[in-house]
């Protein structure tokens, strides 16, 4: 591929808010150079291997340059990578991006733009207001208000005020003052509706709706920070009518995800879509073993049940599987017993049904219930982690079943998000922190070190987690089953 800079709008931070397009070039990346304002999430899709350069920049305060930005690009292009420049919202909306484009095509270097969703359009979405309203307006204008440092606005206000339409500031809260008192100096109506947005789309949104005559007053009293941006309209009108974002159930709720990245995805969506501010911090990692002689021994004696205790036990077991030269069909003939739903759908994966999944789903469970299903004297062969918990060999073994305990995988206490997790507790940004197993207790303890862990709630999948994180002195919540669902339920009861 020709090396070339691909300039990808990363939207306004909310999850999901990426274009197709966008999150394509940067799984293709090779070095990505970023913004302040990009989210996490969408930098967790950087592969590993990629050069990340980070050239955020603070408000007043520039810490790369923008002619060094420039040169890095090049420069990087020059070594062969095909690289991404990741900018917030939009790359051309008051993003520099022009000037990053007129000097790659002066270097010669071949350039390509993705834009994104930009802040201005869809804060005010999620804020319940359309920017545009044939009852109210027909059209919008996009303003920035950036003061440079003791100077005055250069915005023609009485051009603005004519003009009738919905008007939309970025970085204008340092200037709201100014701001709104140069529209009612342009003799906008004073009871015109308006509204400040701050972390518009994010989980952590919040917005102060108000008259334009008290609006900065209102904004200041409530504390909001940037990013933020104000709007300003009759449409500003609409905002409590068609708000769908802030009544939702775990709107304003931060919520610490901390599986491993393949199985986060299900449950950080589905805690998104309710309306938390989701932060995958993977605080444990699955690692395959390389000896496989446990499972070939395993296999040369006959089992009536395999049995499978984690989604990454199934994956761990095809793999192992592999390494031996063969494939599932070495399974054959037995049924396959999972602990839960998540172990189902991977098994689903590769085009095979569980037999057995317990009602509840825990090792207790599974072991009773499997018990019940097997033949007198029967063999279960349990493809799980090298430290896996005793309940469900030891529950078989009382029950006369005989019981192969086959090591696939070590799972290891990693994080790469420690130190923002460790701000969020000191800040008490967390409200809830999900643990779906003992390790993600232990990895998400040593992820944070010696803290308090009683500034959030825990939210346990099982007994066996809830008495993992009670003894780390955490506020304990423990989710009936493991199902998002029950997780969900489990939030809005006290334990
Ligand atoms: N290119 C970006 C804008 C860059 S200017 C875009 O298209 O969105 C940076 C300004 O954008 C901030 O000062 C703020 O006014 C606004 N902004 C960016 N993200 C925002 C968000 N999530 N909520 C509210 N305003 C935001």
């Amino acid at each position: 591929m020709t090396a070339k800079v691909t300039l990808v709008g990363a939207g306004p931070g909310g999850r999901g808010l990426l274009t197709l397009a966008g999150a394509a070039a940067i799984e293709q990346a090779d070095a990505v150079v970023f913004d302040r304002l990009v989210d996490e999430s969408i930098l967790d899709l950087i592969p590993a291997g990629a050069v990340r350069v980070n050239v955020g920049k603070e408000n007043n305060h520039h810490p790369v340059p923008q002619e060094q930005i420039n040169e890095i690009l090049v420069q990087l292009a020059r070594e062969g990578k095909n690289v991404v420049r990741l900018k917030g919202g939009d790359c051309y909306l008051f993003g520099r991006g022009g000037e990053e484009c007129e000097y790659l095509r002066a270097s010669g270097v071949p350039f390509a733009v993705i834009p994104g969703v930009t802040s201005a359009l869809a804060a005010p979405a999620f804020a319940g207001i359309p920017v545009t309203h044939r009852d109210f307006c027909s059209s919008v204008h996009i303003i920035t208000a950036h003061a440079r440092a003791g100077k005055p606005l250069q915005i023609d206000f009485n051009s603005l005020v004519r003009l009738r339409g919905t008007l939309v500031f970025l970085m204008g809260l340092t200037a709201l003052e100014q701001v709104m008192d140069g529209l009612l100096a342009a003799h906008i109506a004073p009871d015109m509706p308006a509204a400040v947005i701050e972390n518009g789309t994010r989980g952590i949104q919040r917005k102060v709706v108000a008259t334009v005559s008290v609006l900065a007053d209102k904004a200041r009293a409530a504390g909001l920070k940037s990013p933020a941006l104000i709007i300003v309209g009759e449409v500003c009108a609409l905002s409590d009518k068609l708000d769908w974002f802030t009544p939702l159930p775990l709107h304003g709720k931060t919520i610490i995800v901390t599986r491993p990245r393949a199985r986060a995805g299900t449950l950080a969506n589905r805690l998104h879509a309710l309306g938390a501010n989701v932060v995958e911090a993977p605080c444990i990692e699955t690692v395959q073993r390389t000896d496989v002689q446990p499972l070939a021994d395993a296999l040369a004696q006959k089992h009536d049940w395999a049995v499978f205790t984690s989604p990454a036990g199934v994956h761990a077991a095809v793999h192992a599987l592999g390494k031996l030269g063969r494939d599932l069909r070495a399974l054959y003939g037995m049924r396959f017993a999972v602990i839960g739903r998540g172990t189902a759908d991977a098994l689903a994966d590769y085009g095979l049904a569980a037999d057995l999944v317990p009602v509840q789903y825990d090792g207790t469970h599974l072991a009773h219930a499997l018990a019940a299903a097997m033949p007198q004297g029967g063999a279960a062969l349990l493809l799980r982690a090298a430290a896996g918990g005793q309940v469900l060999p030891e529950t078989l073994l009382d029950a006369g079943v005989r019981v192969t305990d086959v090591p696939l995988y070590d799972t290891v206490y990693r994080c790469a998000k420690a130190d923002a997790l460790r701000i969020m507790l000191e800040q008490n940004a967390a409200d809830v922190v999900t643990f779906t197993s003992v390790s993600t207790v232990e990895g998400f303890v040593r992820a944070v070190g010696a803290a308090d862990y009683t500034g959030f709630t825990a939210l346990c999948i099982g007994e066996q987690t809830a008495g993992a994180a009670r003894r780390y002195g955490m506020h304990v919540k423990t989710a009936e089953n493991a199902t998002i669902d029950a997780m969900i339920d489990a939030l809005g009861m006290e334990d």
